[in-house]
């Protein structure tokens, strides 16, 4: 292995690639890393010298705090290549700026903006073969922070992690998907963490997504702890309604991820004449809506998919199915969407960062 210093990461090159074992037409989403991670601690008080190390297991000890307590926070972006080979990412400041918003909520310390973009920079520049060229292929980036302190007492860890690791990913939910209006389950709650990308509001979801799953459902619509009226999210998506032509979602708050998709799609829309609407938006409106054939789309938007065209979804037993339409806002964002993240658009509002 050849180690050598890049301003102030110490890096070791894998010797060698795992990438020809690798058949990028048929990707699981998640399941197959690159050759490198990117690994900064949190000791005494201070973030170490970060690494670039060869991809592999590490050995932590069965006491360290986040598996018990949970004490994680993560994000999920993506890197692109252009035609030219030019590597981009889509507005990584967003995810920087929410990783640390997260980690604030779960007490964990802030991470540093240069070894953040440092980081991702070089690893990208060391892994930049594995992100193919072609509209919908990208390389999953998932950054993530957890309390490593050895000791079982519930209170925050003084020891973190910051790594980052990568995924090989086709545009996936090519389908649209069916899904079942929560009635009893949350995903959050007032004064809680649901605005945070901590790791434990996933592993909630888990139980009741199964439920839902094993009725033929791909994905539960969250709504509100408290009246189980407002529409909040779709799994792991922030969600749009098109109510004739009105595009309506629901405002940020401390139960909803402040996703960047869904600020980008906000954006794009009101750029081509669609009327957006941020406010509350209601099952009992959403049902009159369908009843009465005014409700002409519903899609989740996020990182992983982009945009999710849901065709129908129930609610007290009844299903409301969606009408399949030409030229839909789902279809439409999502490709320009798409254009600006391969380069292949103007990019007006100076999301792409190029590495
Ligand atoms: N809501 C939740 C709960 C999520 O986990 C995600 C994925 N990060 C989103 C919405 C979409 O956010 P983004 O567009 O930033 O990926």
């Amino acid at each position: 292995m050849t180690k050598h210093t890049s301003h102030e990461i110490d890096i070791v090159k894998s010797e060698t690639s795992k990438i020809d074992a690798v058949d990028f037409e048929n990707l699981t989403f998640g399941r197959i890393f690159t050759d490198h991670m990117f690994i900064c601690d949190f000791e005494n008080n201070a973030w170490q010298t970060p690494k670039i190390t060869p991809y592999q297991p590490m050995t932590m000890d069965p006491s360290a705090r986040v598996f018990h307590y949970g004490q994680a926070v993560f994000e999920g972006m993506k890197a692109y290549k252009d035609a030219d080979g030019k590597i981009w990412m889509f507005r990584p400041e967003d995810n920087y700026n929410r990783i640390n918003k997260s980690a604030a909520r779960l007490a964990m310390p802030e991470f540093p903006r240069e070894y953040f973009f440092e980081g991702i920079t070089k690893l990208l520049q060391m892994d930049s073969e594995w992100i193919k060229t072609g509209k919908g292929n990208s390389l999953y980036l998932r950054p993530f922070i957890i309390a490593t302190d050895p000791a079982i007492s519930a209170s925050p860890s003084e020891n973190y992690r910051f790594m980052i690791i990568c995924s090989p990913a086709k545009a996936y939910y090519t389908s649209k998907i069916k899904v079942l209006v929560a009635e009893k389950f949350s995903r959050s709650a007032n004064g809680g963490v649901g605005f945070a990308k901590a790791a434990g509001n996933y592993a909630a979801q888990f139980y009741p997504t199964s439920l839902a799953q094993k009725r033929g459902f791909q994905q539960i619509i969250w709504t509100d702890a408290d009246t189980h009226e407002k529409l909040e999210e779709a799994g792991t998506m922030n969600v749009f309604f098109r109510i004739n032509d009105t595009l309506i979602t629901a405002p940020i708050s401390d139960r909803i991820l402040d996703g960047v998709t869904r600020r980008s799609i906000i954006q794009l829309a009101q750029d081509n004449g669609i009327e957006v609407d941020v406010r509350p938006i209601t099952v009992t409106e959403l049902k009159k809506a369908a009843k009465a054939g005014s409700l002409k789309e519903i899609f989740g938007a996020g990182t992983a998919a982009v945009i999710s065209a849901i065709s129908a979804f129930e609610h007290l037993e009844e299903l409301y199915e969606l009408p399949n339409i030409e030229n839909s806002y789902a279809d439409t964002l999502k490709d320009k969407m798409l254009n600006i993240q391969h380069n292949l658009a103007e990019d007006k509002h100076g999301w792409r960062y190029g590495v």
